[in-house]
C-alpha cells in the first residue's frame, strides 16, 4: 500500500484546490485546507467536511501558521485578473509572504513544498511557444504586475530556500485551467463566455479576439501537479502543465456558443492593459521527466464545464470583486 502522508493545501478551498483536496483524500492522504475563502465557498469543499481524513481551516497564508505535515501544495491566491487586482497590494503580499511562510513551514518541518506559480511568468512572451528557460516580458509596473511579479519573486525565494535550506520544492507554472467549479463571476473568459451563454447575455470579446490562450481540463491538471510533487527529489522545476492546444479568444466565443445552442451575439469591449496576444506551453519537460501530457480536448472539457455551469444556481455565487463587465 502507498505511504500515507499528511498534506497540506493552500487555497484548497478554491477551483483547483478544491479538486486536488478530494484527489488526496480519495487517495487515502490526511488532508489539512488552509483558506481564507477570499474568491472560494466552502460549498466547493462541504462534500469533504465528514471524511475523516479531511479538515478545513479558516487562515490567511500571509499570517505565520504552525502545522507539522509531509507535503504542501502552496495554491493560496486570487488567480483570476479581476479578482487578482481587486487589492493589488494584498495579491502580492499572499504570493510573497505566503510563499515565506508555506517554505518556512517546509523547512521546519522537513516537508516537501510544490508552488502554483504560473503562466503570467513569460508575461506577454516574444518567444511562443514558451519553454522553462523563457524568462518572460513582464511589464513591472501594470495592473498585472501585483500577480505575475508576485508569482516570480515566490519563485525566486523557492530556489533560494532550496538552495540556502535544502528544502525540497516543486515549481510548477501553470497554464490556463478551466473545468467544475470556476467561480462563475470570476471575470475569466471560460466561466464568463458559458455564463453570458446560458443567460442569454451578448459574449463580451476583449480587443478583437485575435490573442490565444491554451486551455487545460482540471484534471489533466491536477494528475500533472500531482506528478510533479510526487516525481524525483532531483527534478525541482520549474515545469510547465498545460495544454499545448492554442485557441484564439474568437475561436472559444464560437465554440462556446456552439455547444450550448445559445442564440446570443458577440460583442467587443476594450482591450485591457498588458493581456497577453499568445500563450502556448512547450510541454517537451512535463512530457520527458513526468510522462505527463493532457488527455482531455478542449471541445469536450468545455461540454462538461457547461454541464457543471447548468447545474448550478448562480444565485447562490454573489459576484465577490468586480469584473469586467
Ligand atoms: P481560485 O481563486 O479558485 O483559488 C485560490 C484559492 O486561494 C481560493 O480558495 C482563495 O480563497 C484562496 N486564497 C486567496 N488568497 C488567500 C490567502 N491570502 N490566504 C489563504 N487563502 C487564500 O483560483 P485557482 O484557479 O484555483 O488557482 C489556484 C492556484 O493556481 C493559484 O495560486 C493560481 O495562481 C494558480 N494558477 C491557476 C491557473 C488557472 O488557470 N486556474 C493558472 C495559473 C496559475
Ligand atoms: N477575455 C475576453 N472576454 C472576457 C474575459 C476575458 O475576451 O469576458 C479575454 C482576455 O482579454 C484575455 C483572455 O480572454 O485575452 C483570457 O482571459 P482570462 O481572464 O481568462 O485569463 P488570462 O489568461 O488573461 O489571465
Amino acid at each position: 500500500m502507498a505511504e500515507i502522508k499528511r498534506i497540506l493545501v493552500t487555497g484548497g478551498a478554491g477551483f483547483l484546490g478544491s479538486h486536488l483536496c478530494e484527489r488526496l483524500v480519495d487517495a487515502g492522504h490526511d488532508v489539512i485546507c488552509l483558506d481564507n475563502f477570499f474568491t472560494s465557498q466552502k460549498t466547493n469543499v462541504s462534500h469533504l467536511l465528514d471524511h475523516p481524513n479531511f479538515e478545513l481551516i479558516r487562515h490567511d497564508v500571509t499570517l505565520p501558521i504552525f502545522l507539522e505535515v509531509d507535503e504542501i501544495y502552496n495554491m493560496a491566491c486570487p488567480a483570476a485578473p479581476g479578482h487578482y487586482q481587486y487589492n493589488p497590494i494584498k495579491t502580492i503580499k499572499t504570493s510573497v509572504m505566503g510563499a515565506i511562510n508555506m517554505l518556512g513551514m517546509a523547512k521546519r518541518c522537513g516537508a516537501k513544498v510544490l508552488q502554483a506559480s504560473t503562466s503570467e511568468i513569460y508575461g506577454n512572451p516574444d518567444v511562443h511557444p514558451q519553454p522553462e528557460t523563457y524568462h518572460g516580458n513582464v511589464n513591472p509596473l501594470g495592473p498585472r504586475a501585483c500577480y505575475d511579479e508576485g508569482k516570480r519573486a515566490a519563485e525566486t525565494l523557492f530556489m533560494d530556500y532550496h538552495r540556502m535550506n535544502k528544502v525540497n520544492i516543486r515549481i510548477v507554472r501553470i497554464f490556463n485551467t478551466y473545468g467544475p467549479r470556476m467561480h462563475p463571476y470570476d471575470g475569466r473568459v471560460v466561466s464568463n463566455f458559458i455564463r453570458q451563454a446560458l443567460t442569454g447575455q451578448d459574449i463580451t470579446i476583449f480587443g478583437d479576439g485575435s490573442q490565444t490562450r491554451s486551455f487545460c481540463y482540471r484534471d489533466d491538471l491536477v494528475e500533472g501537479i500531482v506528478r510533479m510533487m510526487d516525481g524525483p527529489d532531483d527534478f525541482v522545476g520549474p515545469v510547465n502543465i498545460g495544454n499545448p492546444g492554442e485557441f484564439t479568444i474568437r475561436e472559444l466565443a464560437e465554440l462556446v456558443i456552439e455547444l450550448t445552442g445559445a442564440k446570443v451575439n458577440i460583442i467587443h469591449k476594450p482591450l485591457p492593459a498588458d493581456d497577453p496576444a499568445r500563450r502556448r506551453p512547450d510541454i517537451r519537460l512535463a512530457q520527458e521527466k513526468l510522462g505527463w501530457q493532457p488527455k482531455v480536448p478542449l471541445r469536450e472539457g468545455l461540454k462538461k464545464t457547461i454541464e457543471w455551469f447548468r447545474s448550478i444556481d448562480l444565485s447562490h455565487y454573489r459576484p465577490p470583486t468586480p469584473n469586467f463587465e
